[in-house]
């Protein structure tokens, strides 16, 4: 799904993915272009925590481009819940929070009223248990 026009370039061949903007992967490298360093999401949050202007700036910017299509899809499929993975997820509440100001800046309130949001129980584990799971499923 593109949300950039003419945006970065992504490993499927087209620009501007909403893969390249919203994973992890995408807020590591915001962060480098930002910042001038290489870090991991861990000490990215960790300066954040501290009220580190400068990288709350950067987490921002990434979480907009995050619900730009979060709130495409909550349009499209109007969902009930909405469960984020990967390793931000352990972020826990305090990113959720982030998400959801930034969505009710984007869409209606009679679709964020009956939408939870959750971070994912299994964090960055979640997608490898699953394939687990298909495998073991297959194999019976
Ligand atoms: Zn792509």
């Amino acid at each position: 799904m593109q949300i950039v026009k003419n945006g970065e370039k992504c490993g499927c061949g087209s620009t501007g993915c909403y893969q390249s903007y919203a994973s992890t992967t995408a807020l590591l490298k915001l962060a480098e272009r930002k910042l001038g360093k290489k870090l991991n999401g861990k000490k990215i949050f960790d300066e954040v925590h501290k009220n580190n202007l400068e990288y709350k700036k950067v987490v921002d910017e990434w979480a907009d481009y995050f619900t730009d299509g979060l709130a495409t899809l909550i349009y499209i499929f109007n969902p009930s819940l909405i469960v984020i993975g990967g390793g931000v997820s352990k972020q826990g509440n305090f990113l959720k929070d982030i998400f959801q100001k930034s969505l009710e800046t984007k869409v209606m309130k009679n679709y964020l009223d009956i939408l939870e949001m959750k971070m994912a129980e299994r964090g960055n584990d979640a997608g490898m248990l699953g394939a687990s799971y298909l495998l073991l499923e297959k194999i019976k």
